[in-house]
């Protein structure tokens, strides 16, 4: 019996793929609808998966209705390319030319960029709180001073107290919305407090 021999070469190096198991592959189909084969090795491979190395991931926009993040990646070899996240069926896209390695950095980036953004968010609110609230109404015009935990501080603030009983802030002192929407609050307590 005479054997004949398959000689594996790499479609992208030339080299000889020898003594492995599994061979990686891509495939086009020619106008004749004949299937091209293209054997590549693995340290092409693993070649063409590095080239894929984040560098920086910059997110642009997110589409909430579509689970979806787009954003600039920046590669490790300074290739710029505009891009999407999603998942579809469980899986994690991005690039159709894209390794699924690189699938799961982009994954955790954004995973990173959410939490980043969450804490942000989460300071900035925590900023606008006030921490401490005065109010003397113990003098002809009844003034109030706070300050919030981003130390944002007004003294001397005039308020007005209606029929009803609720607060009126002076409006010409110019304070800021998130902080006016909390005094009726601080008010209430505050009319407990003396109650
Ligand atoms: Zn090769």
């Amino acid at each position: 019996m005479k054997y004949k021999v398959l000689d594996l070469k790499c479609d992208t190096c030339g080299k000889t793929i020898k003594g492995q198991s599994e061979i990686y592959y891509d495939y086009t189909i020619d106008q004749d609808k004949n299937v091209i084969m293209e054997l590549i090795c693995d340290s092409c491979f693993d070649k063409w998966v590095k080239s894929w190395d984040i560098k920086e991931l910059e997110v642009t926009d997110t589409v909430p209705h579509l689970g979806q993040t787009n954003y600039k990646v920046t590669f490790v070899d300074g290739r710029e390319e505009y891009g999407y996240y999603r998942t579809i069926g469980g899986r994690r896209t991005s690039f159709a030319d894209a390794p699924e390695e690189f699938d799961d950095r982009i994954y955790e980036h954004i995973q990173k960029w959410k939490q980043k953004i969450a804490s942000e968010e989460y300071q900035a609110a925590q900023r606008k709180l006030i921490s401490d609230i005065r109010f003397n109404d113990n003098q002809d015009i009844p003034m109030l001073d706070f300050v919030t935990k981003g130390n944002l501080r007004m003294d001397g603030v005039k308020y007005r107290v209606t029929a009803k009983g609720d607060i009126l802030v002076d409006s010409t002192a110019e304070v800021p919305a998130f902080v006016l929407e909390q005094i009726p609050e601080h008010w209430e307590k505050f009319k407990q407090g003396i109650a």
